[in-house]
């Protein structure tokens, strides 16, 4: 493998495009379960003044955590084996 060495700044361009992604149709795999499935069709509960949860219809594993504070996103994917664009 041919690897060069750069700093953070170097990974903008490609994490740009990841994740500015259709969610809807984004793919996921379920860390709990391994079910597999479109984020469109996971459910979503909204926790006040905190962000989302997203968890999995098969066995309710949280996929995906959202908080947002002061103003920033904090993303907690833990819960997914994977999130493949749509
Ligand atoms: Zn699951």
């Amino acid at each position: 493998m041919d690897e060069l060495r750069l700093d953070g700044n170097a990974a903008a361009g490609t994490l740009g495009e990841v994740f500015s992604f259709e969610v809807t149709t984004a793919e996921y795999a379920c860390g709990g379960c391994g079910k597999a499935g479109t984020l469109g069709g996971a459910a979503v509960y909204e926790v006040r003044d905190l962000g989302i949860i997203v968890r999995c219809p098969g066995c309710d594993n949280a996929l995906i955590r959202v908080a947002h504070n002061r103003g920033r996103y904090l993303v907690d994917l833990r819960g997914t084996k994977y999130l493949a664009t749509g």
